[in-house]
């Protein structure tokens, strides 16, 4: 299937009242662990890839690796989506490359390390949703801060700190037209998100529910949504990791954000747990290997079991031929 547009998959998951997991990627073997994850539970999926994998992978091959996805997965409706874009001109030069979908965080000045004032960020979202509606292309922004350091991006901190403000987030919305909205609600990015198991005073799921009451027709996004699970930071540990121990978001905790509106979540740090725990694994036990296939193997299957477990968990499970995906064109005409 050609890459579909983002608002259209969200739209179709909130008419099937449902989530759709965006699974980070850097490399071929992680895109191959979605489409066979998606493939398997019939799911939509949003792949996303941020400023460093961009970087890391130099975004053409990145690029040509999901088209190659495209081309292999025809049944697979599949956005590709740039994460935490902290310019105007970074997102542009996804939306050039082929992106069908760009996060807008301005939520953080351009050094992706300082938290900006309302107006900056209303400025430069309010831009990049004109150039990338043009285009057909869809836009995520973000208002509040979140905790925690991703790939070099993030004010750092518990999470805490600026969460979003619901009269904010109305006129947020109002005034920039974006398709998705990121909301601060305690979570960070990274392995160490809590240090006990979270309730409502660290992890705000009510701020979800209040600002779903208030902005009923936007479709809002969970970042740093891995629920770090015990099995996977034990495995690490057991072969020779050092892992501390660490709270994520449980999934239970996720599906009631779905249930008020949430309809991207955000999911990195499992995936590169599953990866690591099983690339440990080959090299304890079978210190005599060599060739990068026998680790590499067993770590594209690790994270494809856990990209099954979480399309299965947001719902977004046996949707993945409800539509046929919109041109960007047809796009276009939709925003005019
Ligand atoms: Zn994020």
């Amino acid at each position: 299937m050609p890459l579909v547009p983002m608002r259209q998959m969200l739209d179709e998951a909130a008419r099937g009242g449902y989530g759709v997991g965006a699974f980070n990627v850097n490399n071929m073997e992680q895109i191959q662990a979605i489409m066979e994850a998606a493939t398997a539970t019939k799911s939509p999926v949003i792949v996303q890839a941020s400023r460093g994998a961009r970087k890391y992978s130099n975004d053409r091959f990145l690029y040509h690796l999901m088209l190659a996805a495209a081309e292999l997965y025809p049944d697979i409706p599949m956005a590709l989506h740039q994460d935490h874009g902290n310019s105007f001109e970074t997102c542009k030069s996804a939306i050039e490359l082929g992106f069908t979908s760009v996060m807008i965080d301005g939520s953080l000045e351009a050094d992706g390390k300082t938290p900006s004032s309302f107006e900056y960020n209303v400025e430069v979202t309010r831009r990049t949703v004109e150039y990338a509606h043009e285009r057909g292309v869809s836009v995520e922004g973000e208002i509040g801060t979140l905790g925690g350091i991703e790939d070099g991006h993030g004010a750092g901190g518990t999470g805490l700190e600026h969460l979003t403000d619901p009269d904010q987030a109305v006129e947020f919305v109002e005034k920039t037209g974006v398709d998705a909205l990121a909301v601060a609600i305690g979570t960070s990015h990274g392995a160490y998100k809590f240090s006990v198991k979270p309730t409502e005073d660290v992890l705000k799921i009510s701020l979800i529910e209040e600002v779903n009451r208030r902005l009923p027709n936007t479709h809002l996004v969970m970042h740093g949504s891995s629920s770090v699970p015990q099995e996977l930071r034990e495995i690490i540990n057991q072969y020779g990791g050092k892992l501390k121990p660490a709270w994520g978001v449980p999934v239970e905790e996720i599906q009631r954000g779905i249930a008020h509106g949430v309809r991207k979540v955000n999911v990195d740090t499992d995936n590169r747990l599953a990866i690591t725990g099983a690339i440990r694994k080959v090299f304890v036990e079978s210190p005599e290997k060599f060739d990068p296939r026998d680790y590499l193997k067993p770590a594209r299957a690790a994270m494809q079991e856990v990209v099954e477990k979480r399309m299965k968990a947001f719902g977004q499970a046996g949707h993945a031929g409800d539509y046929a995906a919109k041109s960007l064109e047809e796009m276009t005409a939709y925003y005019k």
